[in-house]
């Protein structure tokens, strides 16, 4: 059993996982950068140490440094958390050779799965359902016009190393495609140092639907539920709910997918297969993220499973602590995600100093945050300041206490998105459950969030 691990991430998540570490008797150790030295992770774990300058370039993504930390401070395990160097499998690979467990799945299923080019082709093989496409990368422009042609527009560049939504670029024709299959490449080569892209057909119109798979190493794999995550600015999610408004026939078939991919990487720890899912339920696979997702509490509030809790006891090589049959939806939760973003000038980061703040409580509310009264939100990270939960017995109950909460909530003098979620709450297509990836940016294009509010 670990008796102390190493949080190599900051914000909320390293705050989420110092917690459950508490919680099963497990000492922790914060990093931080010159830039979060009064940050509510390191005042919270046993112990911290400075891993470098500002820029995560500097910090949170060098190697060196924090797995000299690691050994500084002798733990026995590394919690990557999620974004920074959770899905590097060199990083993986470098805890393993220094005998310091690396909490999430092996280096080569993060690598079959992290270039997304190669995980379609593992898929394809398997079985699942894609989205058609290239095989493999699109290298020339003019393979790119050629395949569109096959494939009819719209279409899709996506990077090979991608995430986050960057160095993705849908084209309507000819003309845009060549400069979506440029731009597309100089984003990937400047945000992952990798220009290779791929092209699918572009779905108009999808929900993101995601199955949350958990995975030990004595074989065992099960899924926790979907999410949907269809409520999306520029492809990042903006708000998720457990469960989505599916059919249980659909719900099952898509279980047994997500389990079928993980299994043909070897999948262990926990990881979330994405899904695009078109009008008539049809599902195709899209990517899988090998790693813990900001989302994941509102699959811990509908299904009681601590998720981080899991990933620690898997990487002690426990048993999972639940079977697939213990699985249950028991309620339905709703995840709005607070960036320090102004949504009244297109989303313009806020960073600046936190002066007043209030977090509701109340029945059905839970808000991970790292962010206090006096807290300096450090211009170099992403905007994310906190996840508002809540969840009720019906979507109707989760949505109306999350009304409440944002109405209570207060964060400023700094710009947030709480306005902007609260005029999605009380949106009648939202309301109706009709959401897909193109509902943001219809409301904020043609004005309607704000009639419509009015019209509520
Ligand atoms: P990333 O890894 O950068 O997050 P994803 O492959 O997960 O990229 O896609 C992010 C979002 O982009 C999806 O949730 C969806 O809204 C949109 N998207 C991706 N592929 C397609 C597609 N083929 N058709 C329509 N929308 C897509």
């Amino acid at each position: 059993m670990f008796s102390k691990i190493l949080i190599a991430n900051r914000g909320e998540v390293a705050v989420r996982i110092i917690r459950a570490c508490r919680e099963m008797g497990i000492r922790t150790i914060a990093v931080f950068s010159k830039a979060d030295r009064d940050s509510l992770h390191v005042r919270l774990a046993n112990d911290a140490i400075c891993i470098g300058e500002a820029p995560s370039s500097e910090s949170y993504l060098n190697i060196p440094s924090i797995i000299s930390a690691a050994e500084i401070a002798d733990v026995e395990a590394i919690h990557p958390g999620y974004g920074f160097l959770a899905e590097n499998p060199h990083f993986a690979e470098i805890c393993e050779s220094c005998e310091i467990k690396f909490i999430g799945p092996s280096p080569e299923s993060i690598r079959l799965m992290g270039d997304k080019s190669l995980a379609r082709d593992t898929m394809r093989k398997v079985g699942l359902p894609l989205v058609p496409g290239s095989k493999g990368v699109v290298k020339e422009q003019e393979e790119a016009l050629r395949l569109a042609k096959k494939l009819t527009y719209p279409v899709i560049i996506k990077a090979k190393a991608g995430g986050g939504g960057k160095g993705m670029k849908v084209a309507h024709n000819d003309g845009t495609l060549v400069s979506a299959f440029m731009t597309a490449r100089a984003e990937a080569e400047s945000a992952f140092g990798n220009p290779e892209v791929y092209m699918e057909k572009y779905v108009k119109g999808p929900r993101h639907i995601e199955m949350q798979i958990v995975a030990d190493s004595q074989g065992h794999v099960i899924h926790l539920g979907e999410r949907d995550c269809s409520i999306q600015r520029r492809h990042q999610k903006l708000v998720e709910e457990a469960p989505a408004l599916i059919s249980k026939k659909l719900r099952q078939k898509m279980g047994e997918a997500a389990i079928k991919a993980a299994k043909a990487v070897n999948y262990q720890n926990v990881g979330t297969v994405e899904f695009l899912v078109d009008d008539d339920e049809r599902f195709y696979f899209m990517e899988m993220n090998t790693r813990l997702q900001v989302e994941h509490p509102v699959t811990e509030m509908v299904t009681g499973v601590d998720i981080v809790k899991e990933q620690i006891r898997i990487a002690q090589g426990e048993k999972l602590s639940v079977t697939q049959d213990q699985v249950e939806q028991r309620c339905v939760a709703i995840e709005c995600r607070i960036n320090a973003e102004d949504p009244d000038n297109n989303f313009m980061p806020s960073p600046g100093k936190i002066e007043t703040l209030h977090f509701p409580g109340g029945p059905n509310v839970r808000i991970d945050s790292h962010v206090y009264r006096g807290y300096q939100i450090p211009p170099f990270y992403d905007s994310m300041i906190a996840k508002v939960i809540t969840w009720g017995p019906d979507r109707q109950q989760a949505i109306t206490t999350m009304h409440r909460v944002l109405d209570e909530m207060e964060i400023g003098p700094i710009k947030t998105t709480i306005s902007l979620h609260k005029r999605i709450m009380t949106n009648p297509t939202f309301l109706k459950g009709k959401n897909n990836t193109l509902f943001i940016e219809k409301l904020m294009e043609t004005g309607k969030i704000q009639q419509e509010e009015l019209a509520s």
